[in-house]
């Protein structure tokens, strides 16, 4: 099951790679993250020093991995691209490490799903550029430990409280990423179009904004579909007729809800009668992960005032009962 809704496909890879910012002052929103981090970047390099870990928190899409790569580009810096998916054992750490050149920015991605031996490796990794390891094994086995160049980590999480404390503590700076808002989305959509050659009109660029979830992927996303309508049914202007069009073709309502963000409205509704029902069952309902449904559908669905998480599971407000067009039951859900 691929999450339907934020995760990057092989096309969009290719299209992002593309229209990624490259510098802190092409990245839009975000100000006080990007003042932020200028100044850390900037005082870094007055001090000819590797820049500090920074983490970096927030939703699927909002340019954490693009924020890596500004970083590095800032600092003059090689990047190296890796994920806590893919760390499971110790060595697969070290080997990494130890393969890094001085002032090099690490990037590693849902940091939090590092195993936690990876991670015991890391702290150290992170204050002194030391790692512990043990070569040989049975008797010939003997801990030795190796001295790594400066290096800038920056991780990536949805949320710093996944991360443990000492894991979160040794980052010097933590950039929390907000979702954009609509006029923000707007620039990225203009600046999208200028760059993939789309010619579209200011209204079809508030369209595809208005339906972007507060997020620059999902908005690049849209208006390459949008690009497609137009280009198949019309004279390739992106107008909000054709915008609009397009996204009703494409599953998008008015509002920015997609397949999945629907499908959970109404399986809580329909099945669960407005809930609670807990993230597990929800999950099961929607025949999705776990993960997806809590880190691609509910922030968004929480943030529209659609669902609510409680102690006791996850409930509908009354308007998500509104927006499905649904008579919610009789008496307080909740
Ligand atoms: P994930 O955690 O899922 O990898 P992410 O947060 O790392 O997502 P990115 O891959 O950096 O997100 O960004 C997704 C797309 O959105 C990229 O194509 C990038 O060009 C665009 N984008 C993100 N932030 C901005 C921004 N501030 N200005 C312009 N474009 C942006």
């Amino acid at each position: 099951h691929r999450p339907v809704a934020v995760l990057a496909d092989g096309e969009e890879r290719a299209t992002e790679a593309a229209l990624r910012p490259k510098d802190l002052d092409g990245f839009i929103g975000q100000e006080r993250v990007r003042e932020q981090l200028d100044l850390v970047l900037r005082a870094a390099r007055q001090r000819s020093a590797t820049a500090e870990h920074v983490l970096l928190s927030g939703a699927p899409g909002l340019g954490k991995t693009t924020l890596a790569m500004i970083i590095a580009a800032e600092m003059g810096a090689p990047l190296r691209i890796t994920s806590g998916p893919a760390i499971q054992h110790p060595g697969d750490l070290a080997a990494v490490l130890a393969s890094l050149t001085g002032g090099e920015v690490l990037f590693l991605d849902e940091i939090h799903r590092m195993s936690r031996p990876a991670e015991e490796m890391l702290y150290l990794a992170m204050e002194d550029f030391r790692v512990d390891i043990v070569v040989g094994t049975g008797l010939d086995a003997a801990a030795m430990s190796l001295e790594l160049p400066p290096f800038t980590l920056v991780g990536a999480t949805v949320r710093a409280g996944l991360l443990l404390p000492p894991l979160r503590d040794r980052f010097g700076f933590t950039a929390h990423m907000e979702f954009y808002d609509p006029a923000e989305l707007e620039r990225v959509v203009h600046r999208s179009a200028r760059l993939l050659e789309v010619e579209i009109e200011p209204a079809g660029a508030a369209e595809i904004a208005g339906r972007s979830r507060g997020t620059p992927r999902i908005a690049n996303r849209l208006l390459r579909r949008v690009r497609d309508y137009a280009q198949v049914t019309a004279d390739g202007v992106v107008s909000r007729e054709i915008a609009s069009a397009a996204m009703g073709v494409y599953e998008v309502d008015g509002r920015g809800l997609d397949r999945l963000d629907r499908a959970v409205l109404h399986a809580l509704l329909k099945l669960f009668g407005g809930g609670p029902v807990g993230l597990a069952t929800l999950a099961v309902a929607v025949g999705e992960e776990r993960d997806t449904v809590e880190e691609v559908a509910e922030p968004f669905l929480v943030r529209e005032g659609l669902l609510a998480r409680t102690p006791r599971g996850r409930v509908a407000t009354p308007a998500a009962w509104a927006h499905l067009g649904l008579v919610p039951p009789p008496g307080p859900s909740w």
